[in-house]
C-alpha cells in the first residue's frame, strides 16, 4: 500500500477513536444531565406542594387538597403529583395523572417507614418508567405521604435527537479529518515523486541532471540536496573517467604514431642492406649506422614510455632528505661532459648545500631532462646558467639558456607529451623529455614552469617543497 495511504488510514483510525471516545462521553454526559433535571424539578415541585398543601380533619377523615393556584405551576412538565395516607390510600392526586397510582411501587413505602424522602423509578403515569420522589408529611393526627414523579420519557426522547446530531456530526468530522489527512499526505509526497520521475529520466550518460529540492530544510529535501551531492561526485568520477580513457586512447595512438617512425625506417635500411649491401661496403656502413641511430632512438623512447606509464601508476618514491645542490652538480658535470665546448655551463654550487625532501634518482632525472634540453636548443656558443635556490619553504632549480626560446604560444604545450615546438627541432627528441620532468616534479608536490622569449632564450624552473608534497 503506498505511504500515501497508509498514512491516511492512520490518521483516520487515530481521529475516529479519538471522536468515537468523545461522543461517547458527550452522550453520557448529556443523558445525565437530562435525567438530573428531570429529577431536580420533580423534587424541588415535591417540596413546593408539600409546602402549599391544605390539611384538614384528622384520623380517617382528614381530608388534603393541592392548592389550586399552585397546581398549574406544579404540574408543568408532565409533573404529577399525589398524597396517601400510610396505608397507601390515595387521598389527592393531580389530573395529569388520571390512571396509575396504585399500591404497586415502594417507594413511599420507604419514605412512609422512614420519615425522610426516598427516591426511586416506578410505573405510575404510563408504562415508561418515571421518576418518583417521595416526602412524608407531617400532620396533627395521621401521617402523610406526597409523591410527585415525572417520566423519563422526554428527556430520552432529548437524547435520542442529540444522540443523532452528534453521531452526524462527528461522522462529518471524521470525513474531513480523513479528507484532510490524505491531501497532507499528498502534498507532504509530492516532492518524492518530482524527485522519483526526475531520477527515472536519469539515464547513465546524463549525470548533469539533478533532484528537485523544494525545501531545502524538510526531510525530502535535505535527501534530494545529499542525492544531487552523490551525483555531482559520481559526474564528477564519469567525466574523469572519459578524460582518462580520451588521454590514455591519444596516447597509445601518439606513441605507436612514434614508434612506428623508426620502425619503418629499421625496415627501410635493412632492406637496402640486404639489396646491395653486400656488394658495396660503404652502402652497408651507412646502412648499419642508421639501424643504430633509429635503434637507439627506439630505446630511447620505449625508455621514456616506461618512466612516463609508471610515474601514471603512481609508482612509490624513495624519499629522503637530500641536498639539492650535490644532485643538481652531478648531472651538471654530466651535461657538460656532453656539451662539450659547444655551449658554456655556468654553475655556481651554493655553500652549505639546499636541503630538501625528495627522491634522489628522480630528480636527477628531471635535472638531467632540464640540462639536456638546455644543451640541445642552444645553438654554438651559447651560454647555460644554472642555479639553486631557496626561497621560504620551497627549493628552486632555474636553467636558463641563451638558446632558440619558445613562442608564447607553444609554452605551455612543450609540456604535453610528444609535443615538440617546431619541425626543425623534430629530429631532436622524443617530445617526452618535459612531460616526464614535470611528472617527477609534481608526483614531489612540486612544480616545473617555463619562461622564454624567442630569439633570446629559456628558463625553467623545479621547484619542490623543501619539507615534501602532499603526495609522496
Ligand atoms: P624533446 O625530446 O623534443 O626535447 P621535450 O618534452 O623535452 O621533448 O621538449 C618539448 C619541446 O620543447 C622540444 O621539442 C623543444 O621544441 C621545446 N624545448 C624544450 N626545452 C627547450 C629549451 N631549453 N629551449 C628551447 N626549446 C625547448
Amino acid at each position: 500500500m503506498p505511504i500515501r495511504w497508509r498514512l491516511t488510514l492512520f490518521n483516520a483510525l487515530a481521529i475516529g477513536s479519538i471522536l468515537a471516545v468523545l461522543g461517547l462521553a458527550l452522550f453520557f454526559v448529556f443523558r445525565q444531565q437530562q435525567l438530573r433535571s428531570v429529577e431536580s424539578t420533580v423534587e424541588t415541585r415535591a417540596r413546593t406542594a408539600a409546602e402549599t398543601l391544605e390539611i384538614s380533619g384528622s384520623g380517617p377523615n382528614t381530608r388534603v387538597t393541592l392548592d389550586t393556584e399552585e397546581v398549574e405551576q406544579l404540574t408543568l412538565d408532565g409533573v404529577f403529583i399525589l398524597v396517601r395516607d400510610t396505608n397507601g390510600d390515595i387521598l389527592t392526586q393531580t389530573v395529569n395523572l388520571s390512571s396509575g397510582g396504585e399500591d404497586r411501587d415502594s417507594v413511599w413505602r420507604e419514605a412512609a417507614a422512614s420519615g425522610q424522602p426516598a427516591s426511586g423509578t416506578a410505573e405510575l403515569s404510563s408504562e415508561a418508567p418515571d421518576y418518583v420522589y417521595a416526602l412524608p408529611v407531617a400532620t396533627d393526627g395521621q401521617p402523610l405521604v406526597l409523591e410527585a414523579g415525572r417520566s423519563y420519557a422526554a428527556a430520552e426522547e432529548v437524547t435520542e435527537g442529540f444522540a443523532a446530531i452528534l453521531v452526524s456530526a462527528l461522522g462529518v468530522a471524521l470525513l474531513v479529518a480523513i479528507a484532510g489527512a490524505y491531501l497532507l499526505a499528498r502534498t507532504a509526497l509530492r516532492p518524492v515523486d518530482a524527485v522519483v520521475s526526475a531520477a527515472r529520466e536519469m539515464t547513465e550518460g546524463d549525470l548533469s541532471r539533478r533532484l528537485p529540492v523544494v525545501n531545502r530544510r524538510d526531510e525530502i529535501g535535505r535527501l534530494a540536496t545529499t542525492m544531487n551531492g552523490l551525483l555531482a561526485r559520481l559526474e564528477a568520477a564519469f567525466t574523469r573517467r572519459e578524460e582518462v580513457l580520451a588521454y590514455q586512447r591519444r596516447f597509445a595512438a601518439d606513441a605507436s604514431h612514434e614508434l612506428r617512425t623508426p620502425v619503418t625506417a629499421i625496415r627501410g635500411h635493412s632492406r637496402m642492406l640486404k639489396k646491395w649491401g653486400l656488394e658495396d661496403p660503404g652502402t652497408a656502413r651507412r646502412g648499419i649506422d642508421a639501424i643504430e641511430a633509429e635503434s637507439e632512438r627506439l630505446e630511447q623512447l620505449v625508455e621514456s614510455l616506461l618512466v612516463l606509464t609508471r610515474g601514471d601508476d603512481g609508482a612509490p618514491l624513495d624519499i629522503g632528505l637530500h641536498d639539492l645542490a650535490e644532485v643538481v652538480a652531478e648531472a651538471v658535470a654530466t651535461a657538460k661532459a656532453t656539451a662539450g665546448e659547444r655551449v658554456r655551463i655556468e654553475h655556481t654550487r651554493p655553500p652549505g648545500g639546499v636541503m630538501a625532501v625528495f627522491d634522489p634518482d628522480r630528480i636527477r632525472e628531471a635535472v638531467g631532462i632540464l640540462l639536456d634540453n638546455a644543451v640541445k636548443y642552444t645553438p654554438d656558443g651559447g651560454r647555460i646558467e644554472v642555479r639553486v635556490v631557496e626561497r621560504d619553504d620551497e627549493v628552486l632549480l632555474k636553467v636558463s639558456d641563451t638558446g632558440l626560446g619558445i613562442t608564447e604560444e607553444e609554452l605551455p604545450l612543450v609540456f604535453e607529451r610528444f609535443y615538440r615546438a617546431d619541425s626543425s627541432r623534430a629530429a631532436e627528441g622524443t617530445g617526452l623529455g618535459l612531460s616526464i620532468a614535470r611528472q617527477i616534479s609534481e608526483s614531489h608536490g612540486g612544480r616545473l614552469e617555463a619562461n622564454s622569449v624567442v630569439g633570446e632564450g629559456s628558463t625553467f624552473t623545479l621547484i619542490l617543497p623543501k619539507h615534501g608534497g602532499s603526495e609522496p
